[in-house]
Order: C-alpha cells, then sequence, then structure tokens
C-alpha cells in the first residue's frame, strides 16, 4: 500500500491550525467544489479523521515551487512539519479486505441542453450542499455563483486600482504636475527628464476607466440578494439510456433534503422539484416528502426538464412540459440544481484488476445476489457505493456487516490455522 507523505508528522500535530493562518499559498478548495480557496497547508475536511494538517505539497512554495518559505515550520510550535517526510510503501498482511471506495458524481456537462458549463446558477446537488453548509464558501447563504463571481471580480479590480492610483500619485507627487497636465504636455510634444509620459498617461486613463468599472460594479453588487427561487432537476444522468439506466436511488430524498434546509436558512425561499416520479423509499421517507411540500413550500411537478436557458439577469429559465395542461411552458427562477447520477468511482476498474475481482455491467464491484457482500473472489467484500448507489444508514449498515464478515474470515482462517 501506497501512504503519502503528509510534510506533517501525525503524532506531533495538533490540529491548532496556526500553519493554514500564516500560510501565503491559496489553493482553489476541491472540497468546496471549486467554490472556495484554502490554503497549501490544510485538512481535508472539517470532520477529517486523523484532524492533523498536510501540506499540498505541487502548491507549496518550499515543496513545490523552488521558493524559499518555511512559514508554517516557523509558527508551529509543537514541531510537526518535516519537509523531508517522503512516500512510504507500506505492506499489511491482510486476512480479508473491505472495498470501501465509494462513487464520484455524474459530470453534468455532457448535457448540452441543462447548460451546467455555460450558465452560472446551474448548480449541482454537490455545489448546493457546500453553498448550504455553514462551514462553506458563503457560510450557508444562498448566494449565486454569478454574483460571487461579480465580488470576486469588484476585490480583484479594486486591488488593481488601487495599486495603479497609487503609481499615478507617486509620479504627480515626484513631478509636481497632475495627470491631465502631463496628458498636455504629451499633446504638445514636450518632455520631462526620465518620464515615460506615454506610460504615465496611460496608466492614469486606465486607472480612471477602472474606477467607473469599481462604481458600476458596486451599485449592481449591493443590490444582489440571496436566492429564492430554486429549482431541482432530477435524474441528471440516471435513469437515461444515454448515460446510466439506473436509479440513483439517494438523489430524490436529498433534493427535498437541500430544499428544506434553504427553507430553513431562509423562509422566502421556494422551490419546484422537477421529477418523472419521486422516489421515497425507506422508513418515512414518504412523510418526510409530504412535510417538504407543506412546510418548507416545495412543490413537486412531474415531468422531465427538457431545456435550461439563461436570462439577461443570469436567472435560469426552465423549460418543460406540463403534464396538467400538456403545453411546454417556462419558468424563471434564481438557481438550478442538477441532481446529478452516483457513478463508479474512477479508480474501480484498476482496483478490480489490481484485487482479481468482476465489476458489474454498471462498473460498480460485482456482488452475489443473495449474497450482497460478497465479490467475485473469497475473502473480499464491498460495501456502501463501492457496490452501486445507496444512502447513509445502507452503506453504514453494509459497512458494519462487512467488518463482521471479515472478522469471520479471519476467525474461521485462524482456526483452520
Ligand atoms: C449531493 C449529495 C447529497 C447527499 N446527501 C445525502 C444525505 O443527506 N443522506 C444520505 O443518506 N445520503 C446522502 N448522499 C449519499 C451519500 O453521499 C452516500 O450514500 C455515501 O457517501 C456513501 O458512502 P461510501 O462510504 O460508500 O462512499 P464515499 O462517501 O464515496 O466514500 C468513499 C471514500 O473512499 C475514498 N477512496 C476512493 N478510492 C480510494 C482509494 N483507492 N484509496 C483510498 N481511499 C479511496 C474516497 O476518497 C472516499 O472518501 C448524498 C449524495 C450526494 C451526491
Ligand atoms: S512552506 Fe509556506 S507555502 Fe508551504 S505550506 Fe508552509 S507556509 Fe504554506
Ligand atoms: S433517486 Fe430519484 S432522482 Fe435519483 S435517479 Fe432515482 S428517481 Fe432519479
Amino acid at each position: 500500500m501506497l501512504k503519502k507523505a503528509r510534510y506533517v508528522s501525525q503524532d506531533l500535530c495538533t490540529g491548532c491550525g496556526s500553519c493554514a493562518e500564516k500560510c501565503p499559498s491559496m489553493v482553489v478548495d476541491a472540497y468546496n467544489v471549486g467554490l472556495g480557496q484554502r490554503k497549501a497547508i490544510y485538512k481535508y475536511f472539517p470532520q477529517g479523521i486523523p484532524s492533523v494538517f498536510t501540506i499540498d505539497a505541487p502548491n507549496c512554495r518550499q515543496l513545490g515551487q523552488g521558493k524559499k518559505c518555511g512559514v508554517c515550520a516557523k509558527v508551529c510550535q509543537a514541531k510537526a512539519i518535516d519537509y523531508e517526510q517522503k512516500d512510504q510503501e507500506v505492506e499489511i498482511e491482510a486476512g480479508a479486505i473491505i472495498l470501501a471506495t465509494g462513487y464520484e458524481v455524474f459530470d453534468p456537462s455532457v448535457i448540452p441542453e441543462y447548460g451546467y458549463d455555460r450558465i452560472a446558477n446551474v448548480v449541482t446537488a454537490m455545489e448546493l450542499e457546500r453553498l448550504l453548509s455553514a462551514s462553506g464558501p458563503t457560510a450557508g447563504h444562498l448566494d449565486r455563483p454569478s454574483d460571487i463571481a461579480m465580488e470576486h471580480e469588484l476585490e480583484d479590480l479594486e486591488k488593481e486600482h488601487k495599486k495603479l492610483s497609487r503609481q499615478v500619485k507617486q509620479l504627480e507627487e515626484k513631478c509636481g504636475k497632475t495627470s491631465q497636465e502631463a496628458s498636455d504636455m504629451l499633446k504638445a510634444c514636450a518632455v520631462i527628464e526620465g518620464i515615460d509620459l506615454k506610460a504615465w498617461v496611460d496608466s492614469a486613463a486606465r486607472a480612471e476607466s477602472m474606477e467607473k468599472r469599481v462604481a458600476e460594479l458596486k451599485q449592481r453588487v449591493a443590490s444582489f440578494k440571496t436566492a429564492k427561487k430554486l429549482a431541482f432537476i432530477q435524474c441528471v444522468g440516471s435513469r437515461d439510456f444515454r448515460f446510466n439506466r439506473f436509479c440513483s436511488s439517494y438523489c430524490c430524498m436529498h433534493s427535498v433534503k437541500e430544499a428544506m434546509i434553504a427553507n430553513e436558512h431562509d423562509s422566502e425561499v421556494r422551490s419546484s422539484i422537477f421529477c418523472m416520479d419521486l422516489r421515497a423509499v425507506g422508513r418515512n421517507f414518504e412523510e418526510y416528502k409530504v412535510r417538504g411540500g407543506k412546510q418548507s413550500q416545495i412543490e413537486y411537478i412531474r415531468g422531465r426538464v427538457a431545456e435550461i436557458t439563461e436570462d439577461e439577469a443570469h436567472n435560469p429559465v426552465v423549460w418543460y412540459e406540463s403534464t396538467t395542461n400538456r403545453q411546454v411552458v417556462h419558468e424563471v427562477f434564481d438557481m438550478v440544481v442538477l441532481a446529478t447520477a452516483c457513478v463508479p468511482a474512477e479508480g474501480s476498474p484498476a482496483l478490480a484488476k489490481l484485487t482479481g475481482v468482476e465489476l458489474d455491467q454498471n462498473g460498480f464491484f460485482k456482488t452475489h445476489p443473495l449474497a450482497p457482500l460478497n465479490t467475485t473472489r473469497p475473502g473480499i467484500f464491498v460495501c456502501g457505493c463501492a457496490q452501486g448507489p445507496m444512502d447513509i444508514p445502507e452503506s453504514v449498515a453494509q459497512a458494519s456487516s462487512a467488518a463482521a464478515r471479515a472478522a469471520e474470515a479471519v476467525t474461521v482462517r485462524k482456526a483452520v490455522g
């Protein structure tokens, strides 16, 4: 087994976070599905075990970029930073193996009619999870991605404008002239020794146009409101013969859950869930769905959405056939959420080859119909979404069963000698 270097001693790190606070290197945060940023020294996710930090070597100035830094080592009082740590090959003698490598979410950009990679306010359910999370990039507020992008543009532009204005002011002070006077001199082909008048005048003009853009963006940003009207599109990549024929089993319920959480966070949020049928299969799931409709302003609309377009205000427009009046209708939303399919983890074929087990026709680990934890090879078990789509309670129950089956296999082997 390959154990990758953390560059932080697991035994010494106390998880205090002083290193990340001072680390100067910002990186796009994959855990927040690219919606936020983290430092080059980071925890994989807040509840990760062990609760210790790791250096993301390629994004670290010292380890991956050949620059001098070492800030984390200086501030770490536990002396846990170890830039010399190496990847390790660890040999484990195992009596049984459990494959618990989970799933990946389907990439909806392969469905052009839903515009995921074109329309900023069309997001995946996973992205919405992060937006709704108190520890997420918007602290749980439903800010629209188009608005977040504009806020970032404003931030960057303000920084650039400040820098440029400072340079122009320094030139004005140094030469004792205004930028307008410098412009007049340039027109008159006059010179000031050691000063590039053209560059000065260009910078002043750029600073002026930036100032206008900053004012315009500020006005627009001040008018932003959080999303109030959400559309959830079910079966994106599931129950669709072009992609996956199977039902992903958990997405109907996570859409109801997300719509309820959004309404709990802001009682003005209303949601429409577009589905062929809403599969509330589980104890009390049907009651949960009905409660969502009654208490959380959720409307369930039967139908498969045909297309999503975008209006001038970056609002997604959902086009669908209403099965009640049998007409093609459209409705404008603040944000659209795609309930994407559960697909096999990318590494499953390689892992199957390595362990000598078979995959099923959908690419999940194949199991025996009467022994759902058994792979095609004795002593190797599988649990959770590595076996097929299932929710957390089912995955946890399967994990316990798989652990028991593995313990049984080891005990039998020991008894036999
Ligand atoms: C948007 C969304 C919301 C959801 N909400 C809910 C909900 O509210 N309630 C609910 O019950 N279910 C929910 N689900 C479903 C839930 O995510 C799954 O049921 C659950 O994650 C399955 O657990 P798992 O351990 O089988 O797989 P995973 O959670 O995928 O875990 C597998 C782990 O194995 C790791 N791994 C993979 N390959 C390797 C390798 N080669 N070596 C080492 N590690 C590896 C992965 O990095 C991952 O951490 C939701 C799903 C989505 C997409
Ligand atoms: S060495 Fe510098 S860039 Fe690298 S993790 Fe430490 S503080 Fe961050
Ligand atoms: S759980 Fe619901 S949304 Fe997910 S694939 Fe099945 S029917 Fe479609």
